[in-house]
């Protein structure tokens, strides 16, 4: 069964709180087949939704998902930042966990991620441009850290 899940977002005292605390590893298989499916599920209802880490639907786990295009979406359990490039570029970026304008945030060019995939195996992605911003993007939130707009 998937589920599509509310979004929490920081206009909540319990979004605000989750999204501040770093996750914890998860170990469970039938926890994580079941937190990856309601975080693809959630992330497909979402428009242009391009990825969506655990804590965001309240489950303070070290998961996240991505969408590469149409037909692809990377899962990834308990990442962790294996290289990244020298460079990289500021850009204009949004979290639907968070109201408001979108922040200019520096991230690498590319980064290469190690972790396991939703079947358990032993993975390394190396991805760049977009994706790349959403994987530092995501593994963020594993850590506790969202975007914070400015005060207007
Ligand atoms: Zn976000």
């Amino acid at each position: 069964m998937m589920a599509i899940v509310s979004v929490l977002t920081t206009d909540s005292e319990l979004g605000r709180r989750m999204l501040a605390s770093p996750a914890v590893a998860a170990t469970n298989p039938v926890t994580i087949a079941a937190v990856v499916r309601d975080l693809l599920a959630t992330m497909h209802s979402l428009p242009a939704g391009a990825g969506l880490a655990a804590p965001q639907i309240g489950v303070p786990l070290r998961i996240f998902v991505a969408r590469r295009d149409p037909v692809y979406d990377y899962v990834l359990i308990n990442p962790e930042l294996v290289e990244s490039s020298a460079g990289g570029l500021w850009a204009h970026e949004t979290c639907f966990s968070v109201s408001g304008s979108s922040v200019r945030t520096y991230r690498h060019w590319w980064v290469r991620v190690r972790g396991t995939d939703r079947r358990g195996r032993r993975i390394v992605v190396r991805v760049h441009g977009d994706l790349a911003r959403t994987f530092q993007h995501e593994m963020d939130h594993l850590d506790g850290i969202y975007i914070k707009p400015e005060q207007e």
